[in-house]
């Protein structure tokens, strides 16, 4: 059992490790990055083994969702020399002779929480950009994907030296001893309500947070949308994961007058996705465990089952499942679903759809499909979130140069890219002044200069 005292040993040693300065040189991080991406390759058998564990993932969705990964680490090393260059910045004409610069500097020690759901690539991800920033990282994975848990600690071990980057292990008390301490930097990822005990504990030592929380993400169709491509993408994203994804689609707005067709074309892409039988299909998941299952179970009551609804609680399998007729104070509308359950609302003008959207807390993602760049145009307008995505579902999540994150209660800072260098680095602002020239003005006495001042500021 890891005590407080070890936490603490680990975090010194890394304070230690430092301090050396190694972490800064441009060329550590690269090699580092490097060694990240050989050890997934090399590791990728037994993740896709956890993973399958774990969750049922189909060693498919392991590899483009997680063990995919790698082209963040790709994507890094492609840029880090730009983004690790410091940057000039203008001054105005009082402060010449002299030159601005900003230089990005890495935090120190940071700490990195992570959640079951992705939760390979959701403890890779922000270590990117710990690693490209030049920090010493400490890695808390979430306790409920043990196997996925152990094979990163595996990996970690074996490539990274602790006092540079360490996996700890463990479920919510060994979390608290974490949070106790004091870090650099805490990048959480997991749900709104523990995002707000890490955000309280970290207070206590004034270390900045970035929070990558939940959400009910809605999922707008309007009349004018191309059925069958757009009921694909939808049933793609909600039942990938076995609808366990952040950025799931988590309910239906649909213009009353497709509605039909559309759930028609659902129920065919759910067919042919997973077959007439999904429990017997390798593509589809399982739920990660009885706790989430039995809480899933509860929303097959508040709706009338379209499609789905089976259920076998002796392997946390849920089908793909739709439900129509709920009601907007029903239990299902109240939390994040993360699970395959899709409730369906229609609307007969877009200012409904548009309305419920902003009843609700600020969600991580918003989809849209419509055609009419008005109404996208609108939509954009009108209603905040994380992100968004038009005429497709969870795609944005995969490009790095788009910042990933979420707003008011889906969460605070981003990441990807350059977001995730940028979150774990302070912008040091520097201004160089040359000492040959040394107008009087600014200095005591001030007696007839203020009205020369006062010409200069306008
Ligand atoms: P969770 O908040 O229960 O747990 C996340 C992590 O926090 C785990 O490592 C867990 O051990 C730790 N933890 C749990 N309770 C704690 C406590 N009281 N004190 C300290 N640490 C604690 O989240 P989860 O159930 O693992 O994940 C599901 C949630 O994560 C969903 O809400 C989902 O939307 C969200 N999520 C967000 C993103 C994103 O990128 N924004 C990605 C994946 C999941």
């Amino acid at each position: 059992m890891l005590t407080q005292s070890l936490v603490s040993d680990i975090i010194h040693q890394q304070r230690d490790f430092f301090k050396t300065g190694k972490t800064k040189d441009v060329a550590f991080r690269i090699a580092q990055l490097k060694t990240l991406k050989q050890a997934i390759v090399e590791h990728q058998p037994a993740i896709i083994q956890a993973l399958r564990a774990d969750l049922n993932k189909p060693e498919f969705e392991t590899y483009t969702t997680e063990v995919g990964v790698i082209k963040e680490i790709d994507y890094a090393i492609k840029h880090i020399k730009s983004w690790t260059k410091p940057k000039k910045a203008a001054i105005s004409v009082e402060q010449l002779p002299g030159f601005a610069r900003i230089y990005p500097e890495p935090l120190g020690v940071v700490l990195i929480v992570g959640p079951w759901n992705y939760p390979f690539q959701l403890m890779i991800s922000p270590l990117v950009g710990a690693i490209a920033a030049g920090n010493c990282a400490m890695l808390k994975p979430s306790e409920l994907a043990s196997h996925t848990s152990s094979v990163l600690a595996e990996i970690i071990q074996k490539h990274f030296d602790p006092a540079y980057i360490a996996v700890v292990e463990g479920g919510v008390e060994i979390s608290k001893q974490l949070l106790a301490e004091k870090f650099d930097h805490i990048f959480f990822t997991g749900g709104t309500a523990v995002g707000k005990i890490v955000m309280e504990a970290a207070a206590k030592h004034l270390t900045p947070v970035t929070l990558e929380l939940g959400g009910k993400s809605p999922c707008i169709v309007d009349a004018d949308a191309n059925i069958e491509n757009t009921a694909r993408r939808i049933a793609w994203g909600k039942f990938i994961n076995a609808g366990q994804t952040c950025i799931a689609p988590d309910y239906l707005l649909v213009n009353q007058t497709i509605k039909q067709d559309l759930l028609d074309s659902i129920k065919k892409c759910i067919q042919e996705f997973y077959g007439d039988e999904p429990a017997a299909s390798p593509d589809y998941g399982r739920i990660i465990n009885q706790k989430q299952f039995a809480r899933l179970a509860k929303f097959l009551q508040d709706g009338e089952i379209i499609m789905g609804g089976e259920t076998n609680s002796d392997e946390n399998y849920i089908a793909p499942t739709v439900i129509d007729s709920v009601s907007l104070e029903a239990p299902v509308m109240q939390e994040e679903i993360f699970g395959p359950i899709l409730p369906v609302i229609s609307y007969n003008d877009i200012q409904e759809a548009i309305a419920i959207v902003n009843e609700k807390p600020k969600p991580l993602a918003l989809y849209l499909f419509t055609r009419n760049k008005n109404l996208q145009q609108r939509v954009l307008q009108e209603t905040s979130s994380g992100g968004v995505c038009i005429n497709d579902t969870v795609m944005q999540v995969g490009v790095s140069s788009l910042p990933f994150g979420g707003v008011g209660d889906s969460g605070i800072g981003s990441y990807h890219g350059k977001a995730s260098f940028d979150t774990f680095s302070h912008y040091k602002s520097v201004l160089n002044k040359s000492l040959w020239l040394d107008p009087k003005f600014r200095y005591a006495p001030y007696q007839g200069k203020l009205q020369l001042i006062k010409r200069l500021i306008g």
